[in-house]
């Protein structure tokens, strides 16, 4: 369906929106969400319908209290808290058992839901005035760019969503650090915007999930997060025609033309390369060049997140 796409900073407007069981795309720290009421099957049909995104990758759920996660979830325990404490808000989603007042959808079926406090304070007031949790993913198509900015969600979504909420550009940029605990065990199914580092400060021993290890492997697909430009890791492949781009991590190359360049972070600082990823990536592929080749970063903190990214958009994906 068509519908006019409206931007705009209007919380009530949102909550409107929102609380008819329509979408609305809202700012967070880490990237734009598309969000519905996570409690409305009908709403959380919509987010997948509008994204193209398959209903077995299931759907992150933003809270703004402590009521609303006890609404959602079995108990949880000290370490959990402790946690929560630490992290939030912030861009940490916990993998906690589910209670029946999640839709199965909203979880891909699986049995426990993801839950997060998002550090921005326009989505956590967006939330207490709707009354419910938002369900929400990122604010792109399915397998695209993730969008850091209201316009880099109207490229996508335009005539697909009502109202996109603009809180400024996201100040973590890249998606939140994904955990949950198996066997007493706590492991990172996806690197984000907390660290493996900053997480053993609170709970000890933590251990990276690979792709391969993934027993169930909702949404971590190994292509996603992809430009249209074909794009390669570090080395331009043999058949990569004249006209590429360089994403590079804080030094221009001196072999292409500027123009065709994107510097992460000048700085160095592998905060500002996250914070500026989304915007680098939708920036070269708007120059409509052949292929676009991303440097690595330095694979610490969160760079980690950001090379696993890039790796992601630089896979083929199946037709
Ligand atoms: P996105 O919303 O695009 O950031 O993706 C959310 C990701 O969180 C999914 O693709 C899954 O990898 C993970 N996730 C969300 N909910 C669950 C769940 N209930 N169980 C396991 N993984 C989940
Ligand atoms: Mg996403």
């Amino acid at each position: 369906m068509i519908v006019e796409t409206r931007i705009g900073s209007d919380l009530q407007e949102a909550a409107d929106w929102l609380q008819r069981g329509e979408l609305v795309a809202i700012p967070t720290e880490t990237v734009y969400g598309l969000a519905g009421n996570a409690l409305d099957e009908q709403a959380v049909v919509k987010i997948f319908e509008a994204k193209e995104r398959p209903l077995y990758n299931p759907l992150i759920v933003h809270v703004a209290n402590s009521g609303q996660v006890s609404a959602l979830v079995q108990e949880w325990d000290q370490q959990v808290q402790a946690l929560m404490d630490a992290f939030w808000p912030g861009p940490l989603t916990l993998l906690l058992d589910r209670s029946p007042a999640v839709p199965d959808l909203v979880c891909a079926g699986l049995p426990r839901v993801a839950l997060r406090m998002p550090d921005h304070d326009l989505t956590r007031l967006l939330i207490e005035q709707c009354g419910f949790p938002l369900a929400a993913p990122s604010a792109n198509l399915f397998g695209r760019i993730s969008p850091t900015t209201a316009l880099h969600v109207l490229d996508q979504l335009d005539q697909r969503i009502p109202y996109i909420l603009d809180g400024g550009p996201c100040m973590v940029g890249v998606e939140s650090t994904i955990i949950g605990r198996e066997q007493g065990k706590w492991k990172i199914y996806r690197s984000g915007g907390i660290t493996q580092a900053d997480l053993e400060l609170v709970i000890g021993p933590i251990e990276m999930i690979t792709q391969s290890d993934m027993p169930v492997a909702p949404g971590m697909l190994p292509w996603h997060y992809a430009p249209r430009t074909p794009l390669a890791l570090n080395e331009p492949p043999p058949d990569s025609g004249d006209r590429i781009g360089w994403l590079r991590f804080s030094t221009l190359s001196p072999l292409v033309p500027g123009e065709w360049q994107f510097v992460l972070a000048p700085d160095g600082d592998l905060y500002t390369a996250a914070r500026r990823l989304y915007a680098g990536l939708h920036e070269l592929d708007a120059l409509g060049l052949d292929y676009l080749i991303a440097e690595s970063v330095p694979e610490k903190g969160i760079g980690r997140a950001i090379n696993d990214r890039l790796k992601r958009a630089a896979m083929v994906r199946p037709q």
